[in-house]
């Protein structure tokens, strides 16, 4: 066997395979091999190593190997200014969001932090990412080749906004379309990357702009992801902007914008009327517990939605989400759900394995790519080769009594550090290594 070679077919390892249960399985050592097409063709016990003879495999004995995560609600212009504020959600977009963004106008800021955003994102472990751009076209142009060059997975649109945004910042109807067109036809399914139609939300976007917005995602089939319900002044703000909505969910629904490709960001003061419509639209809510604890906005009742039967997602929401990394997002997600249990004596809270569940194979199925979040023959080969000592480690750590599988998971997702993936690697070709 071959362990250094570049162009590898397989790796041996231990394996964290989440199910669609939310549950995962545990494999203390296992291989899993792949084709030049990067499909899993194998996952399971170690073969005997003459039947690997002649194939390339890698040998990661002391690392865990998850799939790769998949983030579906962040902001690629807002990453620079992660962790600032002190502010509810629209004094902070005002204050610090609309300025930066505004910074994108120039192609070298947008280069800059476009490779730089594809790359922290490698290397925090998102294998996919489904991103908010800032509004200009030209910067989202600019984004998708970054993402094409970092050969990340990315589903990504400039936010539009035709109101209620400093004028620099807001584009028209006609223009918005002739972008969409330009941009779908550059880019959509073009290599790893998808057009998002991405009307940022109601309170900056006119009815009109909304309704191209659903048109389009419809026309062509594409992702369209918004946000809804994240604050209570934003949902009086949005009905007092559509006074004839009956709710802030039917501004969406009214204008075509809620359907099975939608993912809605937040979602957490909404009412049980709308829950109901947005349920039968097929939409995905999208948690993003981080950005709501960050911005104050609340605790989104996740594990209830889940159990009323609602598609659900989980993402970083940077910057109002202070990590880029899912493996925090999923430590937050799993301690608000523990919060909220003990102060509404909710019954069921969601677990750390419930979490690597949803940040993987339940945020593929979101975005509809089952081919994606879990290893199984025919699906791709996106996983993340991780050492679980590097997650935080303890002064003067040896080796310790904690060492089961289940206990290094626990363990990278409530101490995760930034520098314990160690490798990624997207339909089995390597694009990060530290
Ligand atoms: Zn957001």
């Amino acid at each position: 066997m071959k362990t250094k070679n570049a162009a590898a077919k397989g790796i041996i390892a231990s394996f964290v395979n989440p199910t669609s249960s939310g549950k995962v399985e545990y494999f203390e050592k296992a291989c899993l091999l792949w084709n030049t097409e990067g499909e899993i063709t194998y996952f399971g016990d170690v073969p005997p190593l003459e039947t690997l003879a002649g194939q390339s495999v890698l040998l990661r004995e002391n690392f865990i190997v998850l799939p790769g995560l998949i983030d579906l609600h962040t902001h690629l212009p807002q990453y620079e200014f992660v962790a600032q504020g002190e502010h509810a959600l629209l004094p902070w977009l005002e204050k610090y969001t609309y300025p930066q963004e505004a910074r994108f106008r120039e192609s070298r800021v947008a280069e800059e932090q476009s490779r730089n955003f594809f790359e922290s994102c490698l290397s925090l472990g998102t294998t996919t990412v489904v991103a908010y751009l800032s509004p200009f076209f030209e910067a989202a142009a600019i984004a998708f080749e970054e993402a094409t060059k970092a050969k990340i997975r990315a589903y990504m649109g400039p936010a539009l906004m035709d109101r209620n945004v400093p004028p620099d910042l807001q584009t028209t109807v006609n223009q918005t379309e002739k972008d969409s067109l330009f941009l779908l036809e550059k880019y959509h399914k073009k290599k790893n990357t998808e057009f998002v139609v991405t009307p940022r939300f109601a309170i900056t976007c006119s009815e009109e702009l909304l309704a191209l917005s659903g048109r389009l995602s419809q026309e062509y089939k594409t992702l369209l992801q918004t946000h809804i319900s994240e604050n209570v002044d934003e949902v009086h703000e949005t009905l007092r902007l559509f006074p004839t909505a009956s709710s802030y969910a039917g501004v969406y629904d009214r204008t075509g914008c809620l359907h099975e490709r939608t993912l809605l960001g937040h979602g957490i003061h909404l009412s049980s009327e709308e829950l109901r419509i947005i349920q039968e639209r097929k939409s995905v809510l999208v948690h993003c517990p981080t950005s709501n604890s960050f911005l104050g906005s609340g605790i989104m009742p996740y594990r209830l939605f889940k159990e009323q039967g609602l598609s659900m997602g989980l993402g970083t929401d940077v910057a109002g989400g202070y990590s880029l990394s899912l493996f925090d997002e999923m430590r937050t997600m799993v301690e608000v759900s523990k919060l909220r249990s003990s102060l509404l004596k909710e019954e069921s809270t969601v677990s750390v394995e419930n979490a690597l569940c949803q940040a993987t194979l339940l945020n593929a199925r979101a975005i509809g790519r089952d081919d994606l979040g879990s290893f199984a023959v025919g699906k791709k080969a996106d996983f993340i080769v991780v050492d679980s000592s590097m997650a935080n480690p303890l002064l003067n750590e040896r080796k310790n009594n904690y060492d089961a599988l289940s206990e290094k998971l626990q363990r990278i997702v409530y101490r995760s550090h930034p520098q314990m993936v160690n490798e990624s690697f997207i339909a089995g070709e390597k694009v990060f290594a530290r």
